[in-house]
């Protein structure tokens, strides 16, 4: 059934290639402007990074912790996050009033402890990152820790970062999808894009693996960290490996807010799931896990929650995050009637809905901001 287009500006028809956090926050974001919108998912919708992943909305801690404070788009980033963060205040009730499902969102906030010398170091840095970037991060003493999240290991003092969030990443990709068909749109599962369909200078749509073709007035690339044959040079994607381990922990107290360790962190997911992670494996492409890498993270999640000790690892499993050639999220028109929405490397649940807020202004939809802008295909420094 074809959708009105509400907005004079927007294309009528829309094609995006990946179903994933950003392919499916795109086009529930362009559903809900009345565009026709078609997925195109070459597995299962929601099953790439996105399932793979911790699910945790830490735009504080990723500002103060991983953010390269050198970095020419830090400030943009930085806002960014916190814009994305904001978003999700909005998006997740109203997901979940569409779809009829929960997200299993929270914002209780995320801690950092603080087990040694060196790691309260980091925590004053961070803290002079958060005034610098005005993020909301508050310092606690290792005795008031122990009154907050009684399951931690003994820490010296830890910073907290109170609006910090989680969502169940595993239920987003249903949610989403959900949410798309209940607008109009589609979203079609087992049919990979092999190529685009160029004419005139233009992108008109996308060619599948078994040779159909599918019009469409844009075409958005949404492929996380997969390889794409057609992928400008500028914006291929290095994966970056991350494992995961779960311990089933419905018995335990769990900790209330997300631990962002410094070297673990840790999630109490819905249905007594706690997850731990992650590694960070640059350019490994194979989604094996490994026993050595999963025993560091096991021993390390029992060191910063004593009562995991014991306890077996019941789930294990990988994904690959889509790591751009500057770190930084590429969003806009790369060419006419082709458009990318790319590069959300460790934070694209978080960023989903800032990623489509980005890219429906690079459409046209809305006024481009100075966000829009930043992250735009066209910023110098992107190298092929
Ligand atoms: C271990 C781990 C932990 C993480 N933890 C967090 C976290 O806590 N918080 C956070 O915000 N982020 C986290 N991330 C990062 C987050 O998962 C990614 O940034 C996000 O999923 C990227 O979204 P995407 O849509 O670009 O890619 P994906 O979610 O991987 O989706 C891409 C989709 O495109 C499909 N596709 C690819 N090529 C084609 C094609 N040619 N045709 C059709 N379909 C195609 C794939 O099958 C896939 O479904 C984590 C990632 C990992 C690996």
């Amino acid at each position: 059934m074809s959708v009105r287009n509400l907005s004079q500006n927007l294309a009528e028809h829309i094609v995006i290639v990946g179903g994933g956090a950003i392919g499916l926050a795109s086009a529930w974001a362009l559903c809900e402007k009345g565009v026709r919108v078609t997925v195109l998912e070459a597995g299962k919708a929601g099953e790439g990074a996105l399932w793979a992943s911790g699910g945790m909305l830490a735009a504080g801690f990723e500002t103060c912790f991983e953010l390269d404070p050198a970095h020419p788009l830090a400030a943009s980033y930085a806002d960014f996050l916190g814009r994305s963060l904001r978003l999700w205040g909005d998006w997740a009730p109203t997901l979940q009033a569409r779809s009829g499902q929960a997200l299993g969102y929270d914002s209780q906030g995320s801690v950092t402890p603080a087990f040694t010398r060196a790691e309260m170091d980091r925590l004053d840095q961070a803290e002079a990152l958060a005034k610098r970037f005005g993020i909301q991060a508050t310092r606690v003493s290792g005795e008031a820790l122990a009154h907050l999240e009684p399951a931690l290991a003994k820490s010296r003092c830890a910073l907290t970062f109170p609006h910090d969030g989680q969502l169940d990443n595993r239920a987003l990709g249903r949610v989403l999808s959900d949410a798309v068909r209940s607008r109009g749109g589609e979203v079609v599962q087992q049919r990979r894009v092999t190529g685009l369909d160029r004419s005139a200078g233009q992108v008109r749509g996308v060619v599948l693996e078994t040779g159909e073709r599918l019009a469409a007035d844009a075409v958005i690339l949404a492929t996380g960290a997969e390889r794409f044959a057609d992928m400008p040079a500028f914006a291929t994607m290095t994966p970056v490996k991350g494992q995961m381990i779960r311990f089933e922990s419905s018995d335990l107290a769990a900790p209330k807010r997300v631990v962002r360790g410094l070297s673990i962190y840790l999630a109490a997911k819905s249905g007594g799931r706690l997850i731990a992670g992650a590694s960070s494996e640059p350019g490994e492409r194979a989604q094996e896990t490994d026993p050595d890498t999963l025993e560091r993270l096991k021993t390390a999640a029992c060191a910063a929650m004593p009562a995991l000790a014991g306890r077996p690892v019941v789930e294990s499993w990988a994904g690959l995050r889509p790591f751009s050639s500057d770190a930084m999220p590429i969003v806009g028109e790369a060419e006419p009637g082709l458009y990318l929405a790319l590069g959300a490397y460790r934070n694209g649940v978080l960023t989903a809905p800032g990623m489509a807020e980005l890219l429906l202004q690079a459409l046209g939809a809305d006024p481009r901001t100075d966000l829009a802008k930043a992250f735009s295909p066209e910023r110098p420094g992107l190298k092929a």
